[in-house]
């Protein structure tokens, strides 16, 4: 009777633990559970298949010696994987894959297709249907380029995602860092690029995440353990799309595995597509390491769309649905609903829900009746130079003052008073916000806001200014 499995694999293990760190050793080691042994091939289980390739990469001149110490020459290690599908919802499976006798593998290597003649090719690591991860794409496929409108509010993104989806990690434009306001066309455009990705290059693995999915995901793998597949399963993909990256912001632990996946990328020549409410240098609470590598590629805006692209938007959504509306009445809405794209397709769609709920003929009555909670909604939105003429006037300071490059106590502390309100109550960034108030920079800006902040903790007239001020804003 032979030794077991147990035994054999637990004597490798005294043997590794005496030879590499602590650290190493509870990472890659502990988990390993020992499976078969027949002969002189010792099977063991390892979670993932990222766990396989780092043993392979690192550590598998120590497991062959060790190995070959228990059972003597020709001693050989075979690894099973459960294929744990949670990205694709599909049952786990188990694969088999023989160690190489190889000290080092490019993990490339793995994820290559595979070639046509691959029976000829002796690879150990090419296994028919392991060669290349399959996991849902999360794309939408209706929000594709064909739907978006192009114009002068968008030509900039649009044309760089169109160079990116056609030659992906091969333009200087990686990242993409797409920005702008809510409605814009942020996530619409995000999907397209990807959907033109995969269709420019099906051999490419394209993901699209939300970073509020992704961030729930960091916290699901740290909670189970599995930080470091997490990031390994990133750093498998093509072509990673996230969407609103600004989430990030004040989440130091997936910002830090974000990195590692953001570099590997990288590196690897893959493409990385970012959207974001925001440029990259006005994101708070964000590491500088990750600021600034998000101002390596293009940083492309999506504005406020004007009344022609408002139009054809319109337009392009009334023949999509094939509706009848009268050239007037589109005219219209084109005209009064100004912020943002969500909202000029919300009003389209309540006054379509209008008129069929009603029975009623699209009518330009119908319409402004209808439209009237979109216009006064859009009415209502704070300016700047309003809560800048309102801090002055509470203080009893010339606007000029708050302008001026002035230093004296109660002028700083109006225009900082009024930085803070801006970014309160508006959508503007702090370097707009800065250059409507005084010309500054956005840095003055950040610290205005935390100086408020500190100080209505801390000093009790202050907050009184800073609530009279606040009631008197937000009563318009
Ligand atoms: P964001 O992610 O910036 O908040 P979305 O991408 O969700 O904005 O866009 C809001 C809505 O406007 C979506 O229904 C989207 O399809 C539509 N949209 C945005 N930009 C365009 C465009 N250029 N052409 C047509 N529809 C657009
Ligand atoms: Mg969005």
């Amino acid at each position: 009777m032979g030794k077991s499995a147990e035994i054999v694999w637990s004597n490798c293990l005294e043997f590794i633990k005496d030879n590499i760190q602590e650290q190493a050793f509870k990472t890659w080691f502990l988990p390993i559970q020992p499976v078969k042994l027949q002969e002189k091939v010792l099977t063991i289980q390892v979670p993932s298949k990222f766990f396989f390739e780092w043993l392979e990469e690192h550590y598998i001149k120590l497991l062959k010696v060790s190995l070959e110490k228990e059972l003597g020459k020709g001693a050989k290690l075979v690894y099973s994987i459960v294929m744990d599908q949670k990205y694709s919802g599909k049952d786990p499976y188990t694969v088999k894959i023989p160690s190489s006798n190889r000290e080092k593998v490019q993990p490339q290597e793995v994820d290559a297709p595979m070639p046509i003649d691959s029976k000829k090719v002796k690879n150990p690591f090419i296994i028919p249907g392991l060669q290349k991860i399959k996991i849902d794409s999360q794309l939408n496929v209706n929000l594709n380029f064909n739907n978006f409108i192009e114009g002068e509010s968008n030509r900039l993104a649009r044309s760089a995602g169109k160079a990116v989806a056609k030659r992906p990690g091969g333009t200087s434009f990686n990242p993409l860092y797409i920005y702008g306001g809510v409605g814009l066309g942020k996530t619409h455009l995000a999907h397209a690029i990807g959907l033109e990705a995969k269709e420019n290059h099906p051999d490419k693995t394209v993901l699209y995440v939300s970073t509020e999915k992704f961030i729930q995901q960091f916290i699901d793998a740290v909670t189970s353990n599995n930080r470091n597949d997490f990031i390994h399963f990133y750093q498998m993909i093509d072509i990673l799309i996230m969407d609103d990256v600004h989430f990030l912001s004040g989440k130091k632990g997936t910002q830090e595995a974000f990195f590692h996946i953001f570099n590997h990328l990288h590196q690897k020549g893959n493409q990385i597509v970012l959207t974001s409410d925001k440029p990259p240098v006005d994101i708070q609470d964000m590491e500088q390491r990750l600021i600034s590598r998000f101002k390596w590629g293009l940083s492309a805006d999506l504005q406020v769309p004007d009344y022609d692209t408002r139009l054809a938007i319109l337009n392009h959504k009334i023949e999509k649905d094939g509706i009848e509306m009268p050239e007037e009445i589109v005219e219209y809405i084109a005209k009064n609903i100004k912020p943002n794209i969500r909202e000029l397709e919300g009003s389209l769609n309540s006054i379509i829900a209008q008129a069929t709920l009603n029975k009623k003929e699209i009518t330009i009555e119908l319409t402004k009746k209808t439209l009237a909670n979109f216009i006064g909604n859009s009415r209502k939105e704070i300016s700047i130079d309003y809560i800048q003429r309102l801090v002055c006037d509470y203080f009893k300071i010339p606007i000029d003052q708050v302008q001026s490059k002035t230093r004296k106590r109660d002028v700083v502390q109006a225009r900082q008073l009024a930085m803070y309100f801006a970014k309160k109550y508006t959508k503007a960034s702090l370097s707009s916000i800065g250059s409507q108030i005084g010309n500054r920079d956005h840095a003055t800006v950040l610290h205005a806001c935390k100086t408020v902040a500190n100080l209505s903790e801390t000093d009790r007239v202050f907050r009184g200014y800073v609530e009279d001020l606040n009631r008197k804003i937000s009563m318009g």
